[in-house]
């Protein structure tokens, strides 16, 4: 029986067991995968634990994505994003990688969305925000970030060629001309509240949502309202999931199965 799990403080909420371990069956791999909440100083010697015990693979959530970069070697994409949350126990140092920013772009590539050439509005600049802009310059958008705190969007825009940093004053112009919006603010989470006014909206624009309880936020049913393509933030969990699963598995996941199981468990 192979063992995987995640290491996260809190890691209760984590959808990803559920998610796995049905793909794990429908391939009919032996494996079982679990969480592990280390205290929030311990990310180091939780992979260093993992690794010894032969552990197969491990997701890493907050707060230890960036802690674990001091004991795996990182991909390109993960050293870029300054965080990891995949890990491969096959090699004599860890390896790293970012497959939250990959889930980020393998949903919108899974819904027909062209991202080379686009528009694309990332509103966030936290953690997710940070990591889908870069992704989407990376794919060769053009990519506007826009966040509350304007000194945090200038400093990712300073960082990665491609993103240019604006206010959340700028919104409503910007929303105009994307091709593309990602919210990666928590807004809409809490309260039945969208970050961007559904007057804003265009029918043209492809909406995705990083939040995903609840599943169908305001800022997508206005978005559907008005006639606009909506992509839940499931699928950014689902296709991060299903890239952990390649990285670890050497196999084509089964998106299908992976996706039932995590819509169910929401
Ligand atoms: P984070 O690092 O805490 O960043 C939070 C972001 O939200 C910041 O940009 C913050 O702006 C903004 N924000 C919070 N409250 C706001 C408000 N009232 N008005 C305007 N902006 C506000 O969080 P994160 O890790 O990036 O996560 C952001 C969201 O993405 C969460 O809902 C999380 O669950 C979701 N997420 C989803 C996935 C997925 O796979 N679907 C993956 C990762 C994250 P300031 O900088 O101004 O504070």
């Amino acid at each position: 029986m192979d063992v995987y799990g995640i290491i996260g403080n809190p890691v209760g909420h984590s959808l990803s067991p559920p998610m796995q371990e049905a793909g794990f069956d429908a391939l009919g791999i032996e494996a079982r995968y679990v969480t592990f909440e280390p205290a929030r100083d311990a990310a180091a010697a939780a992979v260093k634990a993992a690794d010894t015990l032969g552990i197969h693979g491990l997701n890493v959530t907050i707060p230890f994505k960036e802690d674990v970069l001091a004991v795996v070697e990182p991909d390109r994409l993960a050293r870029d994003v300054g965080a990891v949350n995949t890990i491969v126990f096959d090699a004599d140092t860890p390896r790293g990688y970012n497959s939250d920013v990959e889930g980020a772009i393998r949903s919108l590539r899974y819904h027909d969305v062209t991202i080379s050439g686009a528009e694309a509005l990332v509103v966030g600049a936290g953690g997710a925000g940070r990591g889908i802009a870069y992704g989407l310059a990376e794919a060769g958008a053009d990519v506007w970030l826009a966040n509350r705190t304007l000194e945090r969007a200038e400093a990712i825009a300073s960082e990665f060629s491609g993103v240019t940093a604006y206010g959340l004053d700028r919104l409503p112009e910007l929303v105009g001309g994307a091709d593309i919006l990602v919210n990666a603010t928590s807004v809409g989470m809490e309260a039945d509240e969208s970050i961007v006014p559904i007057e804003s909206l265009h029918s043209d624009l492809v909406v995705m949502d990083a939040v995903y309880r609840p599943l169908e936020t305001r800022l997508l049913q206005d978005a559907r309202s008005i006639g606009a393509l909506g992509i839940d933030g499931a699928w950014m969990l689902l296709f991060q999931g299903v890239a952990s699963f390649e990285y670890w598995t050497d196999r084509n996941a089964p998106v299908e199965d992976m996706n039932q199981a995590l819509r169910d468990s929401l």
